[in-house]
């Protein structure tokens, strides 16, 4: 099966198509270099052309082409992903979604849109309609595409209160376009979900969305201090479980993250001050402030409110989720990260183990996140990089611990989840892309169904370097 490339461009030429090498090398990366070990290994990856179509119509036609012409098609919504999801590997036709960007319908407590719209102008449109907002976003809210975070993300912002995106009710419906010779626009609800879900664009494009919506609220932000690490994490914790204070966010950095990594905090902590970043709605104030005080060995050191910091912070939520890792890479190039589940009921235990054992080498930064109607942690550990192998031996040690690893040194679907085939992607790849040309590489059940996990996959279609 040979990719007729020449073929494919000529005849998507009457619509948006990028050759230009320069925005071609940029429109076929994402943020996987800020892993030593995909950094190795995806730098050369790039696609032979970008085409962005402006409808539904327009991607039926680019994927009825690629498929004739056996092109490989890798859907790319922004590009801020962390594992290559968005990158060609196998080269062949970047599908970029930015054109598709209409948000369509706003109803009470719902918001049908186009992927590529970006979260924040999502979140604008629904405020500005009516006082709403979606529930969950990720830290990349400024510059990731909704589409995109449906595909390729987890959770974010929010799922300290609404839990993950693969949570029943979370995600309402999804338009999905199939790669066949004649493709299809399938509508899936309910259990149909998950098969397009965290697919990385595997098995169907997505080319509308249907999101439900909270209440919007001007969140105060918030850092709160600790002299204990022990203090700070029971502090996210149990506010996360007081039932009647509404927050979005509670995050904690192990000193000295905030002395070391967050330049404008710097000036306002020691470097063994332990931190919790946080966001409250503002009806919720008077329940929080009673809250803090019945906890002696905390203080608030910033309010978006009420400050007389000379430089303000910006966003709180912009220091959470993956944006610790960023901004620590900033400052120490060998930092990386590891993506850690510590579970009910033993997260707390766990966290302490894993300290115990790694600290200052593995420093813990834990999203408060909602699993289940538990409170649990979402650890994105920042690491301190020396080898790949001792990459794998700390790892190995969380697993063996009982805390579960998404890795995030890897590009494929199963070693970045839970090293299993999932079934139903599997079942919907078979009917959707029956040969193969979507975001090739990604899924090894589809390349390798015999694949046991005991070594990095190594997608053998992968473009060779120049
Ligand atoms: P892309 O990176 O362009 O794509 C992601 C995946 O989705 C790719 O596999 C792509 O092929 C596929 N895709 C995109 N659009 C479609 C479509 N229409 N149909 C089918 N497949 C499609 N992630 C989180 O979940 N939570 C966080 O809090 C978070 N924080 C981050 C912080 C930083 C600093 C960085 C760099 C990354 C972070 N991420 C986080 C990862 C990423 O930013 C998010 O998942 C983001 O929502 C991805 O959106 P995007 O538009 O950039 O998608």
């Amino acid at each position: 099966m040979t990719a007729d490339i020449a073929a494919a461009k000529a005849a998507l030429a009457h619509l948006e198509l990028d050759e230009n090498p320069v925005s071609l090398k940029a429109k076929s990366r994402d943020f996987f270099w800020y892993s030593p070990v995909l950094k190795a290994r995806l730098d050369h990856v790039v696609g032979d052309f970008a085409v962005a179509p402006r409808t539904e119509a327009e991607v039926i036609e680019v994927l009825r082409t690629c498929y004739r012409h056996n092109v490989p098609v890798t859907t790319r919504g922004a590009g801020t992903g962390n594992y290559g999801q968005a990158m060609p590997l196998a080269g062949g036709c970047v599908l970029h979604m930015r054109n598709m960007a209409a948000v369509k319908e706003i109803h009470p407590g719902r918001v049908i849109v186009e992927p590529g719209c970006l979260l924040k102008d999502l979140d604008a449109a629904t405020k500005a309609h009516s006082g709403q907002e979606i529930r969950m976003f990720s830290s990349t809210w400024a510059t990731a595409t909704i589409g995109g975070f449906i595909a390729g993300g987890s959770g974010g912002v929010g799922s300290c209160t609404w839990g993950s995106l693969r949570d029943l009710g979370n995600i309402i419906r999804l338009r999905v376009v199939t790669m066949e010779e004649e493709p299809r626009v399938l509508e899936f609800r309910g259990e149909e979900l998950a098969r397009v879900s965290h697919a990385y664009g595997t098995n169907g494009i997505i080319s509308e969305i249907e999101m439900p919506l909270a209440p919007a609220y001007d969140w105060v932000e918030m850092f709160v201090a600790t002299d204990e690490f022990d203090d700070a994490m029971a502090f996210a914790e149990d506010l996360a479980n007081q039932d009647g204070i509404l927050i979005k966010l509670a995050t904690v950095f192990e000193a000295p993250i905030a002395h070391d990594y967050f330049q404008r905090v710097k000036p306002h902590v020691e470097p063994a001050t332990n931190l919790v970043g946080l966001m409250v709605a503002p009806h919720s104030m008077d329940g929080f402030l009673t809250f803090l005080g019945r906890r002696p060995r905390a203080r608030i050191i910033y309010r978006s409110d009420d400050n007389d910091w000379a430089r303000g912070p910006g966003p709180v939520f912009e220091y959470g989720w993956n944006h610790t890792t960023l901004r620590a890479l900033k400052v120490d190039p060998s930092i990386t990260y590891l993506q850690v589940r510590y579970g009910f009921p033993r997260h707390r235990e766990l966290v302490a183990k894993m300290r115990e054992k790694f600290s200052p080498e593995v420093l813990q930064h834990l999203e408060v996140l909602r699993e289940g109607g538990k409170v649990i942690f979402a650890g994105l550990s920042l690491v301190k990089f020396t080898t790949e192998e001792r990459l794998d031996e700390i790892v190995r040690a969380h697993e063996e611990a009982g805390a579960m690893i998404f890795n995030p040194h890897r590009y494929t679907l199963e070693e970045g989840g839970r090293q299993t085939v999932d079934d139903r992607q599997l079942r919907f790849k078979k009917e959707a892309d029956p040969k193969g040309l979507l975001n090739p590489g990604k899924m090894i059940a589809w390349d390798d169904p015999d694949f046991k996990y005991d070594r990095v996959y190594a997608y053998p279609g992968m473009k060779a370097a120049e």
